[in-house]
């Protein structure tokens, strides 16, 4: 039988907007958080522990990833055009020597963990991507993605995938991609990889372009019918819905991005991913009141697995949204595209799922906007994944 814990670092980082220092998270056996208090207002019953030299924040979430190609060769791939790329990879995906998915997840999710990241959602291409069903950091939200740019519904596995994908607009038919919004949309979100570059647009604009000759090469269908944008595309096949998760969208103009946002669609940036490949300046921060949530891609188009990295990307390619807005983009907002409630801040009712730092590297830092600033800038800050008063902790 467990008993109450009053967690006292230096300092808690409760969400972008609030930094306290005397202050307590109060901790039930089950690992939720009871309460958020002062130090002083502590019930003297209730055991303390002290944790002198750390600073806690919530667990970061990455709303999407790939936990495939892990050893992908990614210096070396051409990245001229994104068909190029993609040619690179198919070639590499041919070699016996690489790892195998199981492998390869499990390498991702040691990464991950690392760098602090709590939760990962994942679409996985290759079976047994997903990992294995362990307890351990990461937890992982699977999305089963589909790549089925002609021909029938494919069967799917069941446990442990917890979602649906389609890999994008281009790659999968119009007839296919109708089917999944109208069987999941209703009770699942279906996240896909939209608006990502120009070779996308052409391809459904005008079925043109190196990707679209691309797909002409291997034989793959193209569509029958064009759409001036990506958003039409989805809106065609019924994903303009609050059930969507948009992946990348860096491509989309101000106006398209305004009405994924009205229609309730979330939109996940993977920063790391956006430098790899250079690409221009996104238009997220023209849109007053779109947040994206933050995601990591693979190691095939990223130099590292790592949820502050992508906080630093983010801030470096549009600092016109702040640090602190950055951070609840990792956190709160990740939560939030992926329905979980119960992650994301630092509040009664939530997980003890905590990020420490160590107070050191943080100066005198005694803001949340000071604390922001330097999780958004700083290379290689300590840290550690710790699940307040579990058994293990
Ligand atoms: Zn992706």
């Amino acid at each position: 039988m467990g008993t109450l814990c009053a967690y006292v670092p230096d300092g808690i980082l409760l969400n972008g907007f609030e930094f306290h220092q005397n202050c307590a998270l109060v901790v039930d056996p089950s690992s939720r958080v009871i309460d958020v208090c002062d130090v002083e207002k502590l019930d003297p019953a209730i055991v303390q522990q002290f944790c002198a030299g750390q600073l806690f924040t919530a667990a970061p979430v990455l709303a999407h990833a790939h936990l495939e190609s892990f050893d992908a060769p990614r210096d070396t791939f051409s990245r001229e055009s994104f068909a190029q790329w993609v040619e690179s990879l198919l070639e590499w995906r041919k070699s016996k020597e690489r790892l195998s998915p199981e492998e390869s997840a499990a390498e991702s999710r040691h990464q991950l963990a690392g760098n602090g990241c709590g939760l990962v959602a994942t679409h996985v291409s290759e079976p047994g991507a997903e990992g294995d069903v362990s307890p351990d950091f990461p937890e992982v939200f699977a999305f089963n993605e589909l790549f089925v740019p002609q021909g029938d519904f494919p069967d799917f596995p069941d446990f442990p995938y917890r979602g649906v994908a389609l890999h994008a607009p281009y790659s999968v038919s119009d007839k296919i991609a109708r089917q999944v919004f109208e069987k999941y949309a209703a009770d699942n979100i279906v996240s896909i990889h939209l608006g990502e570059h120009d070779e996308e647009r052409q391809f459904l604009e005008s079925g043109t372009g190196r990707l679209a000759q691309l797909f002409l090469r291997r034989g793959l269908n193209i569509k029958d019918t064009y759409y001036p944008s990506p958003v039409d595309w989805l809106d065609a096949v019924g994903g303009l819905t609050s059930s969507t998760l948009a992946v990348h969208c860096g491509n989309l103009r101000a106006d398209e991005l305004r009405r994924l946002d009205h229609a309730g669609v979330d939109i996940v940036f993977c920063p790391g991913t956006h430098k790899y490949f250079d690409r221009p300046q996104p238009a997220f921060a023209e849109v007053s009141g779109l947040l994206p949530a933050l995601g990591c891609d693979s190691l095939a188009s990223n130099q590292r697995l790592d949820p502050l990295y992508e906080l630093r990307c983010a801030r470096e390619i549009i600092p016109e949204i702040s640090s602190q807005m950055w951070w609840q983009s990792l956190t709160v907002r990740g939560a939030e595209v992926l329905r979980r409630p119960d992650l994301g801040s630092l509040a009664q009712g939530k997980w003890g799922r905590v990020l420490s730092f160590e107070t050191s590297e943080f100066g005198s830092a005694s803001s949340a906007e000071q604390v922001c600033d330097i999780l958004c800038s700083a290379d290689g800050l300590s840290r550690k994944l710790i699940t307040l008063n579990s058994t293990g902790d």
